[in-house]
């Protein structure tokens, strides 16, 4: 056979950081905050339904758009920004956030288009623009004067070009949990506008923002209606990452299109599972607030955990993700040190440098989840302690 047998496009893409990180943290019996996914279940009530739905025999392919309750609930969700979808056009099921934004690409780009991708990115987004043929356009994120990260709005003009087809765009922001503001947004939808640009904006933790910060999302600016396809998930915002509800909401024009490529990746997923996010959308929202203050004081545990350890703690503002400056502690490579932790001090962690393309610029900051029980981030912190 000719090798290697992997295709050039996907060859930066074999393995994830997640898989190796998890299997040294599990060599080292390691606490893992690599990792971010939580360790308790959503609400009883949703997980009832599911239970429900299993043994009530509904085992069999949902319809291709998605089960109309879940695309009514979804549309229903939605109307708490003011913008209203209509379910049987406007909104799509998909396998998780992740098809939502593959498929996404797939549709509306292809060999010689051009799509703004803000480092650093989710680990899915490089990988899903280079499969749909597209080049990844990256401009980075700057420190605003209390040390948040926005937006580099100069490196976004400049990054424009005549190919530029659409921009991906994540908020709250994986993996540095900054959320940006109204602001800077209103100008990413005037240069959509004047640009003639799609947005594909992931909003997985929409629900999981602090300290009173706002989750606006792009297409509720002026001119992005038409022009955004907005996908969310079931999995932050109910505990259950594993069960792969995503959704897609956008023009009927726009989700058609996300559909001719969604019916022949996976056609449907989860078919037991779509009521249950139907119900957790109407049902459950009280739980998801309970799970925000939560969420927000675990944020305050790990991150005063890590300042006490002797990192130089960055604010984080919403989804599941603190990030720390490992400098102090008189490391020069948070990758390094991340590889080195597991053994040395039986935690995991995960470099952000990894979700970059400019690794020089992230050299220093290691991601947290904080996603865990109490007992788990004590654990960690005072494993950390000893590095100090
Ligand atoms: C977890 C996550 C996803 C994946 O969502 P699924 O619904 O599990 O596919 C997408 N984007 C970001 C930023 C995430 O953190």
């Amino acid at each position: 056979m000719r090798e290697p047998v992997l295709v050039p496009r996907l060859r930066p893409f074999t393995s994830t950081v997640f898989a190796e990180m998890t299997a040294l943290a599990v060599r080292h019996d390691a606490v893992n905050l690599g990792q971010g996914f939580p360790d308790t279940d959503g609400p009883a009530g949703m997980l009832e339904q599911a239970k429900d739905s299993l043994f009530g025999g509904d085992n069999q392919y949902p319809p291709g758009p998605g089960r109309p309750e879940l695309r009514a609930a979804i549309a229903r969700h939605r109307q708490r920004y003011g913008t209203s979808y209509d379910p049987d056009t406007e909104v799509l099921v998909t396998a998780g956030a992740t098809e939502a934004i593959a498929a996404a690409l797939l549709a509306l780009t292809e060999a010689g288009d051009e799509v703004i991708v803000v480092e650093p990115y989710y680990d899915s987004y490089a990988a899903a623009v280079a499969m749909a043929g597209a080049q990844r356009r990256v401009i980075g994120l700057t420190e605003a004067g209390d040390g948040r990260l926005e937006l580099d709005l100069d490196a976004f003009r400049a990054a424009i070009t005549p190919r530029t087809r659409a921009v991906l765009l994540n908020s709250p922001h994986n993996p540095t949990g900054t959320v940006f503001s109204r602001e800077q947004l209103t100008e990413v939808a005037r240069l959509c506008v004047e640009h003639d640009l799609i947005a594909i904006t992931d909003e997985v933790y929409e629900h999981l923002v602090f300290d009173g910060s706002e989750h606006v999302p792009l297409a509720t600016l002026p001119g992005m209606r038409t022009r955004t396809v907005a996908i969310s998930s079931a999995g932050k915002t109910f505990n259950c990452t594993g069960w792969k509800i995503g959704w897609v909401c956008a023009s009927p024009e726009l989700v058609a299109a996300v559909k001719a490529a969604k019916q022949f990746i996976t056609f449907v997923s989860g078919g037991p599972l779509q009521p249950a996010v139907a119900y957790a959308l109407e049902h459950e929202l009280d739980w998801v607030e309970g799970l925000r203050r939560d969420l927000q004081e675990k944020r305050d545990r790990l991150s005063a955990g890590l300042a006490d350890a002797g990192f130089d703690v960055r604010p984080s503002f919403g989804t599941y993700f603190v990030t720390a400056d490992v400098r102090p502690l008189g490391f020069s490579d948070a990758a390094e040190l991340a590889w080195a932790l597991p053994e040395r001090v039986g935690v995991a962690a995960v470099p952000v440098q990894v979700f970059t393309d400019h690794p020089d610029e992230w050299k220093y900051l290691l991601r947290f989840a904080f996603c865990k029980q109490n007992e788990v981030i004590d654990e960690a912190v005072g494993r950390l302690r000893k590095l100090g």
